[in-house]
């Protein structure tokens, strides 16, 4: 690794990556690795919180860093590993823990959610997950973290919890971690309502086949308003129109905005339009991901090498962390 500024990343294993797992975060990792030395990690220690997930995990990593793989991720350059093959990490979180108050991982407004949606399920993984986070975060002394709005609180939480265990040791061991901004969009899924999301069905993988993608997008809501093809049609509030800004050119997008209005294009042909876009947009990664495929010991590879350099990191942390605790 270089000195020019470590950003970390975690993202839970939910396997094979859609649109929105693209465009919100996957093409941002790749283009990082430009100007930073990078560390993304799969965080199968958090998804347990979610007991319904527990045979998904192994599989659901292997799915995920393939994809990651196949959309630009450099192993040779950057550590991408999963979280459980780095011990460290837990010895991380257990040693922050005790610089956390418990109220103030209650009063979490994410916590609350979780309580919410989970009743029947309310481990202590879910209090602890802040923690753990910022377990991960700081193992790998990461300056940079990128986020999105809605992790913000977050990372400000990670930061608080820096600060107390550097004040209460007196030493600067562990580094605040610094938010990058990134311009994350809310990508809906194909009901054209809520954000697209497995959970949800509303996906649309990147890894179907261009029949498969054609199909699912043959399936998206439009304008709701516009009922019959020669009404005229708003663009603003079609998702459809949302995706054609990501994936084609400027002069098409114009167009589609234009003939919309004034019903001079209908949704089908405007949709088949947007899947012959996805369709080339992804097909060099679908090659790719279909060529990796082939070996899927290569992935596991990828992954114990990753969790093997994020390791040497992690001990040199865990040693300074021990030592300025007074444990060691
Ligand atoms: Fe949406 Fe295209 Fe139909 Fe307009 S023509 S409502 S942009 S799908």
């Amino acid at each position: 690794m270089s000195n020019k500024g470590r950003v970390f990343s975690g993202a839970r294993p939910t396997g094979r990556q859609h649109l929105g797992n693209y465009l919100g975060a996957i093409r941002n990792y790749v283009d990082l690795q430009e100007d930073y030395d990078c560390v993304y990690c799969i965080v199968d220690l958090h998804a347990m919180t979610t007991l319904a997930e527990l045979q998904n995990i192994k599989p659901n990593t292997a799915e995920m860093a393939l994809d990651w793989l196949a959309a630009g991720l450099r192993p040779e350059d950057t550590i991408l590993f999963a979280q459980s093959h780095v011990p460290q990490v837990t010895e991380l979180h257990t040693i922050l823990s005790m610089f956390t108050q418990l109220g103030k991982l209650t009063d979490l407004p994410t916590f609350k959610d979780k309580v919410r949606l989970q009743p029947h399920n309310v481990n202590y993984g879910l209090v602890g997950y802040p923690v753990l986070m910022t377990a991960d975060i700081t193992l790998y002394k990461a300056d940079i973290v990128p986020v999105g709005v809605d992790q913000q609180s977050h990372i400000e939480f990670a930061r608080e919890i820096v600060r107390t265990f550097n004040y209460r040791t007196k030493r600067q061991v562990l580094i605040e971690p610094q938010m990058k901004n990134t311009d994350f969009p809310k990508v809906l899924g194909t009901d054209g309502k809520k954000k697209m999301g497995k959970s949800e069905n509303n996906h649309i993988e990147l890894s179907l086949t261009p029949e498969e993608t054609n199909k699912v997008v043959s399936t998206m809501v439009t304008d709701p308003q516009r009922v019959r093809r020669t009404d005229p049609g708003n663009p603003e509030v079609c998702n459809v129109f949302t995706l054609h800004k990501y994936f084609s050119h400027d002069d098409k997008v114009a167009s589609i905005d234009t003939e919309c209005r004034n019903a001079g294009i209908g949704c089908v042909d405007c949709k088949r339009m947007l899947a012959d876009e996805l369709n080339d947009h992804l097909g060099p990664f679908r090659e790719r991901r279909a060529e990796l495929s082939r070996n899927p010991q290569y992935i596991w590879d990828i992954l114990y090498d990753g969790a093997d350099r994020a390791q040497k990191i992690a001990s040199k942390t865990i040693a300074e962390v021990k030592s300025a605790t007074g444990i060691a």
